[in-house]
């Protein structure tokens, strides 16, 4: 029996930003070759490794700054880098991140407790599964959950921001489905700043919401990617793929691009 595909926030944003790259990434085999490691994943998931750690309650190893250096040391991942020295830097930029983290945890009033780090959920949507994996879920005296999805790479944020991100109204919807009648909160935490951004559907915006993913799912999931032409954009010279679109033959590009070697 086949199985029922599965719609990540990841697939489904990869999707809004460019078809064609969802195909690469997805759908086609021919795009895995392609793939380039990108120090920016390497460095976003080196830190959300500490974090889950420090986080995980079944997990004494991480509780103070120096432990949580030396996590950081165990959970880099080097892929990606330019050099020895650009890796180190980011290295040491990480170690800084985590620690201002860590100090402003310790600090911070403690009125919740977390229940969930990286944990998987899922909704059924009909023809498809929404997925997703969420850093952190916390939970308020007031029987509030609040979803933490923490940004290493960002400076800062706003909750219109927040408001407007797919991946954080795809967790509510999740989480919604998992604790009915509960209030739940979506948060993004910018660990550089230690800024967040909040916001909160209405039972109303996640019954609409709901409605268009469905329907978006259902074109991501039917669309004919064998016979689509990519369509170039402004994603275009910095995308993995270009090689593989550049070959279709309807494919043009302004001219003063074509030099550039993704
Ligand atoms: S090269 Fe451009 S059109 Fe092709 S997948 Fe990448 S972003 Fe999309």
């Amino acid at each position: 029996m086949d199985r029922k595909p599965s719609l990540s926030p990841s697939k489904i944003s990869t999707y809004l930003a460019c078809a064609a790259k969802y195909k690469w990434s997805y759908a086609d085999l021919r795009g895995r070759w392609y793939i380039r490691s990108k120090s920016y994943f390497s460095f976003g998931t080196s830190l959300h490794r500490v974090l889950e750690r420090f986080h995980d309650s079944g997990d004494m190893g991480v509780q103070t700054i120096d432990e949580a250096a030396a996590a950081l040391d165990e959970s880099w991942i080097e892929a990606g880098y330019g050099s020895a020295q650009e890796m180190q830097e980011a290295l040491g930029e990480g170690k800084r991140i985590v620690a201002t983290y860590i100090q402003h945890e310790v600090i911070r009033a403690k009125n919740a407790k977390t229940i969930f780090v990286e944990k998987l959920f899922r909704l059924d949507m009909g023809e498809f599964d929404l997925i997703g994996r969420i850093d952190r879920v916390d939970e308020y005296e007031n029987g509030t959950l609040e979803i933490v999805d923490y940004k290493t790479r960002r400076a800062g944020v706003t909750d219109e921001e927040v408001r407007d991100d797919i991946a954080m109204s795809c967790y509510q919807l999740l989480l919604r489905e998992a604790f009915p009648g509960r209030k739940i909160r979506a948060v993004i935490h910018a660990i550089q700043t230690n800024s967040r951004g909040t916001a909160e559907l209405t039972d109303r915006e996640a019954k609409e919401f709901k409605e268009e993913l469905r329907t978006l799912g259902i074109e991501i999931l039917n669309r004919d990617y064998e016979h689509m032409a990519p369509i170039y954009r402004d994603l275009c010279p910095a995308c993995d793929f270009l090689p593989l679109c550049r070959s279709h033959e309807d494919w043009s590009e302004p001219e003063e691009t074509m030099d550039h070697d993704p």
